[in-house]
């Protein structure tokens, strides 16, 4: 049996996000050339202030107005996009969020005006520094915690919020926090955040999310996808849905660590009956 190529996450691309690369017509069409049966268009959030403008995006001069109006042209082609598609690959057409300082108006605002299929729900970030970009930044951030065992409870602890708030169809990376900890295995270990983790799961079961089983640290060289062993694993006894998630950043990432990750899914007896995001599941309103 073949197991059916799917994404839950991704479709970044340069024309709207300053980290990206490609065109997100060239992307869309090389998901349909490789055979994807249905894919998720989850483009970043825009900044709601400069002060939690990412390095990138303000080195490639976006300001919170024009990135507000990047983020209305990328709807607009998301959806031009899924309706020429329509028959061939279903399209669902939604963002990605951040968990920054403000981003709980911002998020939902951007619902209540773009209406989007779904949202991937996310944290790159604790006190409002990226931990996902640099090691600077990272230790800037576990200063502020005051520990790395404490930043990992921080960053757990803003995922759980986020999933209170907005119900996304998907959480995003689950555990994105072990990406610059070389010693991440061992946090694993630390009762205090290990049981965070265990209570954001057991939430997501009980809200019936997906957690995306997101390939692209497989991509970039990691052992394994996010999520992480243990996690993967409770997911697999307590039948929490995991979907695969390419976080494609360009054309050339589309479907990236695919093979690998589901390798390691299936080796743990993970199922493939892919579930699709319900369109709609966020909660809406201000
Ligand atoms: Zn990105
Ligand atoms: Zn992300």
């Amino acid at each position: 049996m073949t197991i059916p190529y799917v994404s839950v996450h991704g479709g970044h691309s340069g024309g709207y996000c300053g980290h990206a690369k490609d065109q997100l017509t060239d992307i869309v069409a090389r998901y349909a050339e490789a055979g994807f049966e249905w894919v998720c268009l989850t483009e970043h959030m825009p900044s709601p202030s400069e002060a939690m403008m990412a390095p990138e995006e303000a080195e490639n001069g976006f300001t919170v107005d024009s990135w507000r109006k990047n983020f209305s042209d990328y709807m607009a082609e998301a959806r031009r996009l899924k309706s020429k598609y329509a028959g061939r690959m279903d399209i669902l057409v939604g963002f990605e969020t951040d968990a920054y300082s403000g981003y709980q108006d911002a998020v939902a605002s951007l619902i209540e005006e773009y209406e989007p299929d779904m949202i991937v729900g996310s944290v790159h970030h604790v006190h409002d520094l990226y931990i996902d970009f640099d090691d600077d930044r990272y230790r800037e951030a576990t200063l502020l915690s005051g520990s790395i065992e404490q930043l990992y409870c921080d960053y757990f602890d803003k995922q759980l919020e986020l999933i209170e708030r907005f119900e996304p169809a998907v959480v995003g990376h689950f555990d994105l926090i072990r990406l610059l900890d070389e010693d991440y295995h061992v946090r694993w270990e630390v009762p205090e955040i290990m049981e965070r983790a265990l209570r954001n799961l057991d939430r997501i079961r009980e809200l019936g999310l997906i957690l995306d089983l997101n390939m692209r640290a497989m991509k970039k060289g990691a052992s394994e996808p996010y999520i992480s062993a243990p996690f993967m694993e409770y997911a697999i006894a307590n039948n929490i849905a995991m979907v695969p998630g390419d976080d494609a950043h360009g054309v050339n990432d589309v479907g990236g660590g695919f093979e690998e990750g589901l390798a390691v899914l299936t080796a743990r007896g993970g199922s493939t009956q892919w579930r699709k995001p319900e369109i709609g599941r966020h909660r809406l309103g201000l």
